[in-house]
């Protein structure tokens, strides 16, 4: 099988197409149609062995990864996915391996109606560069400098589960199977939060979703937007403490799972910002993309991230720096 067959047989026969795509995979360049009154969002990430990805990871799971990566960024800024291109260095042409890796990338594009439209394969060591191309209404993209003081601050999900997936990996804790397998599938195969993202659409003042850590992602959303923040300590134990995060928690500190929540990174939830005023048009936002949110602080003028304990002291957020989590 040579470059051609592996491209028609695992990737354009199994695309589908969408609407807003004029011409898919085939030809030099794919042509994409952005209709009237919307921007075309774009953002592209790389997924290198080793780095990104374990090499026990399943084709399929890394087939899905790979493109939620990217689909998380465009739910970050409210996009709506349209289509993506591939760009593939496979050191070896594995059947096994194309045919799950394909699988879980299509099936996840299909989900959420993104067309692969290109790309360009190569042989070399195992790299997957993906670029998202999503359509949004102008000026209605959520961006990372849109954050004013007097603002809430939620996360969706139940961040931290995916480091505390790596960390077993990595043998610095152990896991039952259950807690185990639960979190590996939150490493593994995260869900891009695109509902919500369009749901927050003329809602959110800001947004990022969270690749390396809730607050050190959170931070460049300060950053851009000149304001700090106070987190609520009560509020990341309560995401911690949730029946769902991990069944056997007991055998951890509160200290050691709010790191997790805080600094643990690789969730892809989204971290943004509301104004006060709108927290019943957010509680529905959150219904309807059925996405759990935690309200977990406030945006302040003040710069600077500030955590709010259980007792009502203050401290200075020393989960910000902590970078032996940084991998
Ligand atoms: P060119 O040499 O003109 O860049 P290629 O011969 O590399 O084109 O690719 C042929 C067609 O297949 C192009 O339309 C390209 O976008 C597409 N393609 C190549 N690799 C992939 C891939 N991994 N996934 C999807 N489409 C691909
Ligand atoms: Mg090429």
């Amino acid at each position: 099988m040579g470059e051609f067959d592996l491209i028609e047989r695992y990737f354009k026969s199994a695309a589908k197409s969408s609407a807003g795509v004029d011409l898919g995979i085939g030809d030099d360049c794919a042509l994409l149609a952005p209709a009237p009154g919307m921007q075309l969002a774009i953002s592209s990430d790389m997924l290198v062995e080793g780095r990104h990805f374990l090499s026990t990871v399943s084709p399929e799971a890394l087939g899905h990864k790979a493109l939620a990566v990217n689909l998380s960024d465009l739910a970050a800024c409210a996009a709506k996915p349209v289509a993506f291109t591939l760009a593939l260095a496979l050191p070896r042409l594995d059947e096994v391996w194309l045919a799950g890796f394909s699988k879980g990338l299509l099936d996840l594009a299909q989900e959420h109606g993104c067309a692969l439209i290109g790309g360009d394969t190569t042989a070399g060591p195992l790299n997957i560069c993906i670029t998202v191309f999503g359509h949004v209404p102008t000026g209605q993209a959520l961006v990372r400098s849109g954050a004013q003081a007097g603002d809430d601050i939620y996360v969706s999900g139940l961040p931290g589960q995916a480091r505390l997936a790596l960390e077993a990996f990595r043998g610095e804790i152990s896991l039952n199977e259950k807690d185990f397998a639960l979190t590996r599938q939150r490493m593994e195969r995260p869900t891009p939060r695109v509902l919500l993202g369009l749901a927050l659409r003329g809602l959110a003042t800001s947004a990022i979703d969270v690749s390396d850590g809730l607050l050190g992602d959170f931070s460049h959303v300060l950053k851009a937007s000149g304001v700090g923040a106070e987190i609520n300590l009560n509020a990341i134990d309560s995401i911690a403490l949730c029946a769902d995060y991990m069944p056997a928690r007991s055998q951890f500190d509160t200290k050691y799972l709010r790191k997790m929540v805080l600094s643990g990174g690789d969730d892809y939830e989204l971290v943004f910002t509301a104004a006060a005023s709108q927290r019943e048009a957010i509680r529905s936002a959150a219904l309807a993309s059925q996405t759990l949110i935690t309200h977990i602080g406030t945006v302040q003028t003040e710069h600077g991230l500030r955590l709010r304990e259980t007792d009502g002291t203050l401290s200075q957020s020393e989960y910000v720096s902590f970078d032996h989590f940084k991998s």
